[in-house]
């Protein structure tokens, strides 16, 4: 089939997947309680948790828009920000694009709902590094599944955990607020010798990374430097 008929069709396909109740697909509804507007286009979602939904720290869910349906222009992957014992669902997001999906978050409105769909995730804590502390390194928005690890973490009591947090500004200032001094709330001139400090205070650390691409790169590229082993290092990428 020609792509030009391709694309003529899909809307229809989406719509007709809607009424059947998009077959194979076990679409939470969930609705928004609370929006907080951290800083510039930046804002956290508060939803209701439905009784069923599991998920791991650190995971990530597939999100369709508030009012729109299961297509190609209102889904995004979106990590979870909260701990599985957060009695409430939490997401954030830099709006700023003006993508489609991005459009309908800026709308919404308490008491809107979204979908969720599709849990999975690989950055999720190392069942079999027992006893090593863990280095969180977040650029940006990618600091919503490392929120979700700490969170859990502090429940749990264990593994030794700092943070260096590079952004323009930071979310979820009053979760941070009680760990000083773990938590290093950096820029992109201080990131690198914020993690510099870090290493040197813990030994062999797993290092968890989450951001864009680029980030990633560069952080990565660092810490090897640093003689962190490759394999010590766990990453989420947000934009490849
Ligand atoms: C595992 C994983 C977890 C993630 N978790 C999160 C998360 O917790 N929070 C989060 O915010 N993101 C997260 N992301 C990224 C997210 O999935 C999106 O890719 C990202 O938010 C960009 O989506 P968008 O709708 O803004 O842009 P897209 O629609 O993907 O478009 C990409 C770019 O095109 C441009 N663009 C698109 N449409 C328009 C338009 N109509 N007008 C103008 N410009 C436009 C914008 O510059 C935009 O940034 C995650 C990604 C992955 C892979």
């Amino acid at each position: 089939m020609p792509e030009w008929l391709k694309r003529l069709l899909r809307p229809a396909y989406f719509r007709i997947n809607h009424w059947r109740g998009n077959p194979g697909q076990e679409i939470y509804t969930l609705a928004i309680r609370e929006i907080i507007h951290e800083y510039d286009d930046v804002c956290t979602f508060i939803l209701d948790r439905p009784a069923n939904l599991n998920f791991q720290a650190g995971q990530y869910c597939h999100v369709i828009a508030p009012g729109a349906i299961l297509d190609n222009h209102h889904v995004q992957h979106i990590s979870f920000a909260n701990a599985p014992h957060e009695d409430r669902i939490m997401i954030s997001m830099d709006l700023a694009s003006g993508s489609r999906f991005k459009r309908r978050f800026q709308k919404a409105a308490i008491n809107d709902t979204l979908g969720l769909f599709s849990i999975r995730g690989e950055f999720i804590l190392d069942a079999d590094a027992q006893g090593r502390p863990v280095l969180f390194i977040a650029g940006g928005i990618g600091i919503a599944p490392i929120r979700s690890l700490i969170s859990h973490i502090e429940a749990q009591g264990t593994p030794e955990w700092s943070l260096v947090y590079a952004g323009r500004n930071h979310l979820y200032k009053d979760f941070w607020s009680p760990f000083t001094g773990r938590v290093s709330l950096a820029n992109r001139q201080t990131v690198f010798t914020s993690i510099e400090a870090s290493l040197q205070r813990c030994a062999a650390p797993l290092v968890y990374v989450c951001g864009s691409g680029e980030f990633l790169r560069d952080i990565n590229t660092f810490l090897v430097a640093q003689g962190i082993p490759v394999e010590s290092i766990h990453t989420e990428n947000f934009t490849d």
